[in-house]
């Protein structure tokens, strides 16, 4: 079955609001930030939006078991040189996992950080200490690491790196993997090829461990280390491949969720999952959008 969503905003309808925004989008999942995915002001769950969410999501066949959160990207477990700044993005990482708690999410996606001045060995050791403090038995939630492309000193740019990781976790039902086409492409992944990643993934750590994709094009070559999202078949990975990894075989029942960029101001999300659903891509797509406005 394709599990197909985006990113939606948790505006102040909270989860409703999201579920509202799947729904329009034609989608049966979605990723949200409890907030503005840069800083850490966050609201109350309030528990009515919550119920409602969920009945709403019910009668639109929105697959609640696979939505997906997303942590802001400045916890970052890699570096305790600033040891105030660490012990923060730890006790920011907890709040957020009881917030998933409250919400009833099932997987929370963390970037597992910077690694800033630190050696690479030292920054690995730091995010192994902290999630084998935050992470508790009884938590509900399965934190996803995400594969980085590998700008400035990220940390899980690739499968040694991630597998440190997973190795020197202690309670491993409790971590998962989420990839990114993009961060792939731009770490120096050949998507075309992704047959010999998902084999080396699957031989290291397991397959059964991806729990969600993020389905983007990239602005840039393959390898450059850069993160820039681009909308469905307008970048260098293209449509094809793209198509070629949201129906793979062994990544089917995974959701797959889309960043793309904004044009004018709005999301095309509804469009990039049309032509998704569909596996034709619409290159005059663009022009569409900026003639109709
Ligand atoms: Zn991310």
């Amino acid at each position: 079955m394709l599990i197909i969503g985006s990113h939606v905003s948790y505006g102040k309808n909270q989860l409703l609001g999201c579920v509202e925004q799947a729904i329009e989008y034609g989608a049966n999942t979605f990723m949200f930030y409890t907030g503005a995915p840069q800083n850490t002001i966050r609201s109350q769950v309030n528990e009515n939006l919550t119920i409602e969410a969920y009945k709403l999501m019910k009668e639109n066949n929105i697959l609640a078991d696979k939505i997906i959160c997303h942590a802001p990207y400045i916890i970052n477990l890699a570096s305790n040189i600033f040891p105030e700044k660490y012990e923060f993005s730890m006790k920011f990482l907890r709040t957020e996992i009881n917030r998933c708690n409250l919400l009833k999410i099932k997987y929370l996606i963390i970037h597992p950080g910077s690694a800033v001045q630190h050696e690479k060995n030292i920054a690995i050791n730091n995010i192994i200490n902290a999630l084998n403090k935050i992470l508790k038995p009884e938590d509900e939630i399965t934190l996803l690491l995400e594969v980085m492309a590998g700008k400035g000193t990220e940390i899980g740019t690739n499968l040694n790196e991630l597998n440190i990781i997973y190795k020197g976790i202690l309670l491993k039902d409790k971590i998962g993997f989420c990839l990114d086409t993009c961060h792939l492409n731009d770490s120096g992944i050949d998507i075309a090829k992704i047959d010999n990643y998902l084999n080396e993934f699957d031989a290291l750590i397991g397959l059964n461990k991806i729990k969600c994709l993020h389905i983007n094009d990239s602005k840039n070559e393959i390898g450059l280390k850069k993160d820039r999202h681009a909308n469905i078949g307008f970048g260098t990975i293209g449509f094809d491949n793209l198509i070629k990894v949201i129906y793979h075989d062994k990544l089917k029942d995974i959701p797959k969720i889309l960043e793309t960029p904004y044009v004018g101001e709005k999301p095309i999300y509804k469009k990039e999952i049309e032509m998704i659903k569909n596996k034709k891509f619409n290159p005059n797509l663009m022009e569409n959008i900026i003639n109709l406005k």
